[in-house]
């Protein structure tokens, strides 16, 4: 499967010159070192060798850690939307009405240093076939439910084995109709996306859906489109969703490019995700006044069909709440 760089400053220093990654990795200052301990930098080969790693780009402030990291901010935690308590069985969260989350595993194809789960990513969720019934068995005994969201870590991470297994369990509970698919995988490691994969989400008696994370349109090289069109060209419907990232993607030109990049790949744009309020993250926080004022200039740039929902995941909440 795809290659993978990795880094933490306790790591050997032989791993793998990739572009100018290592390099810019081997200049990290002290707290920026102590932040990739903490949470270590990772994507693969073929996504490190797309970009020149070069100081001032946005994407690089996705996947390389910085003192900033290190800051502590009020109102910021490790678990920002209480997610351990909402889970129900073994590796599934049970937060709204009529849809579950699967979390199928913990891992990732790639760090994205703003991730709310950064601080979960080394929980354990069930792996051998027998450790997922329990998930299985509430499912099945909750009427209302009608959709599985597949999550991570990245759900496509797990082989299209292990993953056609569960479809094939949850397709055999009646009340279910539709199998939904959180990843970043199209993007960052666009190779996962084979036709064998789509087999089974065509086969499934479930109706696919594929949500693709996806924050600037730089991260939508050729490759990555194919992968998309793959997807779509098997007939899934493919959406997206953005986290709102402060030097990233928040202002209005940003996200028109992007917005238009994934209509022109057939994705409609979903959500676009207010900053989740995780430890290490405060620095890429948009202020929610700014967010409201971009999306509202969205409005007058896009067709409406390319403005995706702007919204905040709250504890406690029974939907994501729109702004
Ligand atoms: C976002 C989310 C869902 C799905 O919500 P939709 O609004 O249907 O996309 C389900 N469960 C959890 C825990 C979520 O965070
Ligand atoms: S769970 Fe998603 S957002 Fe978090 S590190 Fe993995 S790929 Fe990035």
């Amino acid at each position: 499967m795809t290659p993978f760089f990795q880094y933490t400053p306790n790591m050997s220093a032989d791993h793998p010159v990739v572009n100018s990654l290592t390099k810019r990795l081997a200049n990290l200052s002290p707290e920026a070192r102590q932040a990739a301990e903490n949470f270590s930098v990772l994507m693969p080969h073929a996504f490190a060798s797309r970009f020149a790693w070069d100081v001032e780009g946005p994407i690089q402030k996705e996947f390389l850690p910085t003192a900033e990291e290190l800051f502590s901010a009020t109102g910021y935690s490790v678990d920002p939307l209480a997610e351990s308590q909402a889970e129900v069985a073994p590796g599934l969260i049970g937060k709204y009405q009529g849809r579950v989350l699967l979390k199928v595993t913990t891992r990732c194809a790639i760090h994205c240093r703003f991730c709310f789960r950064r601080h979960l990513l080394t929980q354990s969720v069930p792996k051998k076939n027998k450790e997922w019934l329990p998930a299985l068995q509430w499912i099945a005994q909750d009427q209302s439910v009608r959709e599985v969201i597949f999550s991570g870590g990245d759900p496509l991470m797990v082989s299209d084995r292990r993953l056609s297994w569960l479809a094939h369990r949850l397709a055999a509970i009646p009340h279910l109709m539709r199998l939904r698919i959180h990843t970043r995988m199209p993007v960052v490691a666009p190779e996962r996306i084979t036709s064998g994969l789509i087999a089974w989400l065509r086969e499934t008696r479930l109706t696919p859906i594929v949500v693709v994370h996806v924050n600037h349109v730089d991260e939508l090289d050729h490759t990555a489109m194919m992968a998309l069109a793959r997807l779509v060209d098997g007939g899934i419907p493919v959406l997206s969703q953005s986290v709102l990232l402060k030097g990233v993607n928040d202002d209005e030109q940003t996200l028109v490019a992007l917005f238009e990049r994934l209509i022109t790949a057939r994705v409609i744009p979903y959500y676009l995700h207010m900053l989740d309020q995780v430890v290490g993250a405060a620095h890429f926080e948009v202020d929610a006044g700014v967010a409201i004022g971009i999306i509202n200039r969205l409005r007058l740039l896009l067709p409406g069909y390319a403005v995706p929902r702007l919204v905040r995941e709250t504890p406690g909440a029974e939907s994501k709440l729109a702004l």
